[in-house]
């Protein structure tokens, strides 16, 4: 469904996408683990093109990523994106927030927006704070509005990156949980996250990044029990 083929990246003399390939096919959880700066975040952002690449090319559901214009905004709705800071328009409602996309991009009336808005914040527990403006939320309730609002716009593909961070500890699991009902459901996800519990109940592979590279690509159990590069070995040691 997502295909990565020779990527590159700079920022000004910083490489950082180093002939990036990966393949992500539909139904699979992709979880993208790294040190800081190892380009995890660039490479999601390019996914969505809102960051350009150097060489290279992405292509969604057969799709080449185009540059700019309609087919890009098209391209880009087709892929959902859900950030560490949760990034709700902040003088909406949660209710506005989930249906504005629907409305201006995929044509739907508001009634039938408000419809589909209010069965994905069921879906994701916070249904009952859809007239609340996003600041009277908890972290982790507006992170599942950020999730529904990513929902909403039926999207190929669902990228998450660190969705979890910026949360108190208590409300990582209840997005956690929702993320791994996604992943239960079928849906396509790119996850950047360090959460090993996540990794390990949900994701199909995991794809460890370490300096504009991938150094290993393989199963989650493999990944956390045995890592086979230095680097990867390193990188878990500081944080398990
Ligand atoms: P983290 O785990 O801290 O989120 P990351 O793996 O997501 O790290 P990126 O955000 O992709 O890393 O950054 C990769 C490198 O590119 C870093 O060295 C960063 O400083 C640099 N970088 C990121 N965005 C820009 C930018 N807009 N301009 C210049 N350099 C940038
Ligand atoms: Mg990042």
């Amino acid at each position: 469904l997502v295909v990565i083929s020779d990527v590159d990246k700079h920022y000004g003399d910083l490489h950082v996408l180093k002939k990036i390939n990966a393949v992500v096919n539909r139904g699979e959880v992709v979880v993208v683990i790294g040190p800081s700066g190892s380009g995890k975040s660039t490479l999601c952002r390019a996914i969505n093109r809102l960051e350009t690449i150097d060489a290279g090319v992405i292509t969604i559901d057969g799709v080449k990523l185009p540059a700019e214009g309609k087919a890009l905004a098209k391209l880009r709705a087709d892929v959902g994106m859900v950030f560490q800071a949760f990034n709700l328009f902040a003088h909406k409602t949660v209710l506005e927030n989930v249906t504005l996309g629907p409305i201006k991009v995929r044509g739907l009336s508001k009634a039938e927006a408000e419809e589909k808005a209010m069965v994905l914040l069921e879906r994701v527990g916070v249904a009952n704070q859809a007239k609340k403006m996003p600041a009277q939320l908890s972290g982790g309730q507006q992170q599942r509005v950020a999730i529904a609002r990513a929902l909403a716009m039926d999207p190929k593909v669902i990228l998450l990156d660190e969705p979890t961070s910026a949360l108190d500890p208590e409300m990582i699991n209840e997005v956690l949980e929702v993320m791994i009902n996604l992943a239960n459901d079928g849906m396509t996800m790119i996850v950047v996250t360090h959460e090993m519990g996540f990794a390990r109940r949900a994701a199909d592979r995991v794809i460890f990044m370490a300096e504009g590279e991938i150094v290993e690509e393989t199963t989650p159990e493999k990944f956390f029990t045995n890592p086979q590069s230095t680097r990867a070995k390193d990188f878990l040691s500081k944080i398990l």
